[in-house]
């Protein structure tokens, strides 16, 4: 599993390049940050701290992206008073599912100091994305890990 490598401030594999300077998040990077905050999975209506978190994406912008995936690194203001409690870092989090060709694909959001940094888009194989999948895809193939 390459999500211990890809957390942002570790070293990042090659894939990963900055983008200078920082764009906004797009639509779908909104949706799909919006999905995992929203937790279909468990049948929340929020996860634990993503009240502070949807304040962040105010100021939210890319700063870096990977090629090999759907991964983003993410910079927002650092407003104390929009700072999840307890500053946590590493994994927020996550949502399995499967992309249109039947494999499994995960997204994962984590943060630093209680601040989201990126958000993980990747294939159980390792391959690209060939289209954006579509956030409903995510409802099904739930990952067990929580
Ligand atoms: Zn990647």
């Amino acid at each position: 599993m390459t999500t211990d490598q890809e957390f942002a401030g570790m070293s990042k594999p090659s894939t990963w390049h900055p983008i200078d300077p920082p764009r906004p998040l797009n639509t779908w990077e909104r949706q799909m940050i919006d999905l995992l905050l929203s937790q279909p999975k468990a049948c929340m209506d929020e996860v634990p701290g993503s009240a502070m978190v949807r304040r962040q994406l105010h100021s939210a912008r890319v700063d870096e992206a990977c090629s090999c995936c759907l991964s983003i690194g993410i910079v927002v203001d650092h407003a104390p008073a929009n700072q999840m409690p307890g500053g946590p870092s590493g994994f927020y989090t996550d949502l399995g599912g499967d992309d249109v060709d039947g494999m499994s694909m995960w997204a994962i959001l984590f943060t630093k100091d209680g601040y989201l940094v990126e958000l993980e888009v990747q294939r159980a194989d390792g391959t690209p994305f060939r289209l954006e999948p579509d956030p409903r895809l995510f409802y099904d193939g739930m990952s067990e890990n929580s």
